[in-house]
């Protein structure tokens, strides 16, 4: 039978699917990048920063799984193997290879700012062509958003 729900979409849903499947490379990197931060970051409010961390590496998990339900919705198939997210990302993987508070702290404000960049982009193309996508990815814009916040203001108390 066909699936009332996808004849909602206006677009090309191969397309969609694709920018779906880039988001969600992205969404794994700045996973591992939030998660292995967390556990190598040292100095300063250690434990204040690992905390935050921690929070924003399971939201960017939380965010995977939003985009992996909406790709097999859409009937696409959400990208199988981890070495394709760094052919498929729109933002890349900073590793952090300094320890330090500070630089990882900068090295994920710099991917919460490229996702705001993508997100901002991926709303505009999907606002008339898949309105639940375009719903999710304003969610998704607003976390991200709220991330970039939380990040500033840690930096901010460290300046002190
Ligand atoms: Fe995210
Ligand atoms: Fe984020
Ligand atoms: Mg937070």
């Amino acid at each position: 039978m066909e699936r009332k729900g996808r004849e909602l979409i206006k677009g090309d849903v191969k397309q969609i699917i694709e920018m779906l499947n880039k988001a969600l490379s992205d969404e794994w990197l700045a996973y591992y990048q939030y998660w292995i931060g967390s556990k190598v970051v040292a100095g300063q409010m250690r434990g204040q920063v690992v905390a935050e961390l921690t929070e924003h590496a399971g939201d960017e998990l939380r965010h995977a799984g939003m985009i992996t339900d909406r790709i097999l919705q859409l009937g696409g198939t959400p990208v199988l193997k981890p070495e394709d997210w760094y052919k498929l990302t729109n933002c890349g993987y900073d590793a952090p290879e300094d320890p330090a508070v500070k630089p990882v702290v900068k090295q994920n404000i710099k991917g919460e700012q490229c996702a705001i960049t993508v997100y901002k982009k991926l709303s505009e193309s999907l606002k008339d062509k898949d309105s639940i996508s375009f719903y999710m990815v304003m969610e998704i814009l607003k976390d991200e958003i709220e991330h970039e916040d939380d990040l500033m203001n840690l930096l901010d108390d460290m300046q002190e």
